[in-house]
């Protein structure tokens, strides 16, 4: 990869450390996260390579790059960080950055997991597996994947073929209404 370095070089890594309240300057590039994390070896850019490109403003590679995608949020990397870098944060900053930008996912399919999963709580209060699967299924553009498995399971009521709703819907409206991430950390710092 070609890197392209300016004079704006602390840029990305103050709008990240405003967003995030993860201090990216910190980091030494020991390599303790990347050593403990389960994806580390799976990923192009490993999450110690991760910070480095934030450091270098390398924006558009980070907005792009796989690894906050398939991160699983295990937060081995923040448990490990000597500077007490809250990695797993920066992962999830980074997603959701790149989602309000209107970026393209660069792993497709957890984007759509994560949207099937999220429209399943919202509209129930609580998780409807077989519709969400279905939904994910159909976003993925593979209908029938797992489609052998499922009468089993619904004979056994591991599945249900109907969602079950929590009582009181407004307050969940309330919660998603009020849970945009950057917003609550804005106002959070105000205070
Ligand atoms: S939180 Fe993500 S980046 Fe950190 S160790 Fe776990 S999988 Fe790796
Ligand atoms: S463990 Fe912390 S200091 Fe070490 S490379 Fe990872 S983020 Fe940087």
């Amino acid at each position: 990869m070609q890197l392209k370095l300016d004079n704006n070089v602390n840029q990305f890594a103050n709008e990240i450390e405003h967003l995030s309240g993860c201090s990216i300057s910190d980091c030494y590039q020991c390599g303790k996260c990347s050593a403990g994390c389960p994806v580390g070896e799976f990923v192009e850019e490993s999450p110690t390579r991760l910070m480095r490109l934030i450091q270098l403003n390398q924006r558009q590679a980070v907005l792009n790059s796989k690894t906050p995608y398939l991160c699983a949020t295990c937060t081995t990397c923040s448990e490990r960080c000597p500077m007490k870098i809250d990695v797993a944060k920066v992962m999830e900053t980074i997603r959701i950055l790149a989602c309000k930008e209107g970026l393209r996912p660069a792993v497709k399919a957890v984007s759509n997991f994560s949207g099937a999963f999220l429209d399943s709580v919202k509209s129930n209060g609580r998780l409807f597996e077989f519709g969400m699967t279905v939904t994910f299924n159909l976003k993925n553009g593979t209908p029938f994947k797992n489609a052998t498995i499922a009468p089993a399971m619904l004979l056994k009521g591991k599945l249900s073929f109907l969602p079950q709703s929590i009582k009181n819907k407004e307050r969940l409206k309330n919660i998603f209404a009020n849970s945009s991430y950057f917003e609550d950390r804005e106002e959070k710092k105000e205070h």
